[in-house]
């Protein structure tokens, strides 16, 4: 889907089909394995049949669809296609809700808005460089600090990605490759920097956070130091307590209520070594509900 050069690389190899919104690649490839299509909204500009044709048959297991859709597309119109060419392979192959491999090209700082549509895709550290695009890669003039702020976002295990050695790293205790700059943290469990930078941890936030930021007291978190506005930004952030956005923990309306007595460190035990997300007591006062990655909280 919108991803051209690979379909080139791959059509004399592997069982391969376009789907894009370029005319143009119709004069060189025939229908068997070129459909115009657009993305944003799922639609088949010719005969369906002959990509219908290419699904069946092929077992989920051997299905990979790459997508590279330009980054101002909204993440909800990607994720709904995926979804309907997921229906798709399905119906033709009369499979329960089977899932599909997806490798969805997209920047690293989008990927809020993609775990929101798709929770079960993870994103894995390597940087997509573009060789005819200069604002996306990390060779000449034009690179950009950290590399490439193009990832690759997948529901694949990211233990079955093995990445190249330089530049990147295999992190015995997450089981997956992360960029060499990812260094591992024990207390969050995780290789934690989502922009290649390497993150430190702030004992006082008990998590991991860029390297230029320092920490608010009022806040209760770490921050960017430039233009901060304590009432603004907490107007950004979401609860440790109960989840919600719009408020910290301090200002909990959905937990003042039964007000425990700590004003410094956790406020449900106030012990200093690690905050309410982390707390032993946290099921005293909550109730967790976990699907598809996705957790919701009740305050009980
Ligand atoms: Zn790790
Ligand atoms: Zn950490
Ligand atoms: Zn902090
Ligand atoms: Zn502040
Ligand atoms: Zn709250
Ligand atoms: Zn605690």
């Amino acid at each position: 889907m919108g991803a051209p050069r690979l379909h080139f690389h791959l059509r004399h190899k592997l069982q391969s089909f376009l789907l894009d919104l370029d005319e143009r690649f119709a004069e060189y490839l025939g229908p068997e394995e070129f459909c115009l299509y657009n993305m944003c909204n799922n639609h088949f500009f010719y005969d369906r049949k002959p990509f219908e044709q290419f699904l069946e048959g092929t077992s989920s297991e051997q299905l990979v669809i790459v997508t590279d859709p330009p980054f101002g597309c909204r993440t909800e119109l990607i994720s709904h296609t995926l979804r309907s060419l997921r229906k798709l392979h399905n119906q033709i192959n009369r499979l329960p809700c089977t899932p599909l491999s997806i490798f969805w090209i997209y920047p690293y700082y989008s990927a809020n808005h993609i775990r929101q549509e798709m929770p079960e895709l993870e994103m894995c550290d390597y940087r997509i460089n573009y060789t005819n695009h200069l604002r996306y890669t990390n060779v000449g003039k034009q690179s950009r600090f950290c590399g490439s702020p193009v990832r690759l976002f997948t529901n694949v295990p990211l233990r079955l990605l093995k990445l190249p050695l330089e530049g990147y790293k295999y992190c015995h205790k997450c089981d997956c490759y992360t960029a060499k700059e990812n260094q591992h943290c024990n207390r969050c469990e995780k290789c934690p920097s989502v922009n290649g930078q390497t993150y430190k941890h702030c004992a006082s936030c008990d998590a991991c956070v860029k390297p230029n930021y320092v920490h608010c007291t009022n806040c209760r978190r770490c921050t960017q130091k430039e233009g901060h506005n304590c009432s603004f930004y907490q107007t950004k952030q979401h609860c440790w307590l109960c989840g919600q956005k719009g408020h910290i923990e301090t200002k909990c309306p959905n937990f003042q209520k039964r007000k425990t007595n700590y004003s410094k460190g956790c406020l449900l035990c106030g012990k200093r070594n690690h905050r309410e997300k982390r707390c032993a007591y946290r099921t005293k006062y909550f109730r967790e509900l976990c699907f598809m990655n996705e957790t919701t909280i009740q305050c009980l």
